[in-house]
C-alpha cells in the first residue's frame, strides 16, 4: 500500500499561521521582528537558500536584511560585522549562511554571535542548553523534523528511531532532541554514520528512519520495514539532462520504491526543506519576544 505523504509545505503553513498572532502582538508593542542574514561569497546554492529565507520573512511581515560580502572578506571583517549586529537593538536574529570560504574559521564566527540572537541554534551555548534540556533556540532542521512528526500525529515516545548521519547541524542535535525526556520526544535513538556496519540492521528495526547523510537515494525499500515512517532530510543535485536546468533534486531515500512500502514518508522537495525555513521564522519571532 502506498505511504502517507507528509507534506512539509502544508505543515510549514500551519506554523506560519500560528506565528501571525505573535507577530501582530509584537507589532502592537512597537516591535517588528528582524532577521539579518550574512552571506559571504557566491555559492549558488547558498544564494538560493538566502533568497528563500528573505521571501519567508516578507510573507510573514518580519523585517529581513541580507548582507552579501565578497569571498575575499577577512575573518576580522566578519567578526566586526557580527559585533555591530549584536549591538544593533533592531536586529533580533543573526544568521551566517554556511559554508563560509575556506580561509574563515566557522566556529569562531558562530561563537561571536550573541546567544540571544542565535536563531540557527549553532552557538555552543545553544547546543549546551539543548543537551541539558533547557529552553533555547533549537537548530532549525532538527526542530522542523520534530514538528513534522508532531503535526502528523506520529508518536515518537517509546519508538525506536534510526538516524543515518551524525553532523553537528542535523544528525547529532536531532538525536538529542528526540531522545529528550520531553513532549514529542522520549524515543530510543540509534545514530548511524560512515563507520557503522550493517546500517540496514538498524534501519529495518526502526519505527522511524531519518536519512541525513547527503547520499542520493541511499535508503532503499529493502532497508526499511512496512511499519516505518521515513523522514528524508537529504537534498542532492543529480544530473537530469531531460530537465531544463540539467539537474534535479533528490533526497537520501529512493522515494519511488520506499513510498510503495512504508507507513509514511516525506518527499524531496516539499518535505523537510520548508520546515527548516518555518523553524527559522519561529526562532526569529522567539528572539524578538
Ligand atoms: P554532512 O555534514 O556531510 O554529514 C553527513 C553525515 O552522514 C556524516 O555524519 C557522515 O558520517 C554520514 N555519512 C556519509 N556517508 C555515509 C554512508 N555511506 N553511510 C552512513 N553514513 C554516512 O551533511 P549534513 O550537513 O548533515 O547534511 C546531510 C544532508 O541533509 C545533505 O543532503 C544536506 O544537503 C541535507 N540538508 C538538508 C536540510 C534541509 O533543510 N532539508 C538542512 C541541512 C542539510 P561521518 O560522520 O562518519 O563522516
Amino acid at each position: 500500500m502506498a505511504a502517507q505523504i507528509i507534506d512539509g509545505r502544508k505543515i510549514a503553513e500551519k506554523i506560519y499561521s500560528e506565528l501571525h498572532s505573535d507577530i501582530a502582538s509584537l507589532k502592537k508593542d512597537g516591535i517588528i521582528p528582524k532577521l539579518t542574514v550574512v552571506l559571504v561569497g557566491d555559492d549558488p546554492a547558498s544564494a538560493v537558500y538566502v533568497r528563500m529565507k528573505a521571501k519567508a520573512c516578507e510573507k510573514l511581515g518580519i523585517k529581513s536584511d541580507t548582507q552579501i560580502h565578497p569571498s575575499l572578506m577577512t575573518q576580522e571583517a566578519i567578526l566586526a560585522l557580527i559585533d555591530q549586529l549584536n549591538a544593533d537593538k533592531e536586529v533580533h536574529g543573526i544568521l551566517v549562511q554556511m559554508p563560509l570560504p575556506g580561509h574563515m574559521n566557522s566556529e569562531k564566527v558562530i561563537e561571536r554571535i550573541s546567544p540571544e540572537k542565535d536563531v540557527d541554534g549553532f552557538h555552543p551555548i545553544s547546543k549546551g542548553k539543548l543537551q541539558s534540556g533547557l529552553d533555547t533556540f533549537m537548530p532549525c532542521t532538527p526542530y522542523g523534523v520534530q514538528k513534522m512528526l508532531e503535526y502528523s500525529d506520529i508518536e515518537v515516545s517509546g519508538k525506536s528511531v534510526a538516524i543515518v548521519g551524525r553532523s553537528q547541524i542535523v544528525g547529532m542535535p536531532l538525536a538529542l532532541l528526540l531522545s529528550q525526556k520531553a513532549n514529542n520526544a522520549n524515543a530510543t535513538v540509534t545514530i548511524c554514520h560512515s563507520r557503522t556496519k550493517n546500517i540496514d540492521f538498524y534501519t529495518k528495526n526502526a519505527d522511524i528512519v531519518i536519512a541525513a547523510l547527503g547520499k542520493p537515494e541511499f535508503i532503499t525499500a529493502d532497508m526499511v520495514s512496512e511499519k516505518a515512517v521515513v523522514i528524508d532530510v537529504g537534498v542532492n543535485r543529480v544530473d537530469a539532462p531531460e530537465n531544463e536546468k540539467g539537474y534535479k533534486l533528490v533526497g537520501d531515500v529512493k522515494f519511488d520504491e520506499v513510498s510503495e512500502k512504508v507507513r509514511a514518508i516525506t518527499p524531496v522537495p516539499g518535505g523537510v526543506g520548508p520546515m527548516t525555513i518555518a523553524m527559522l521564522m519561529y526562532n526569529t519571532v522567539k528572539a524578538a519576544k
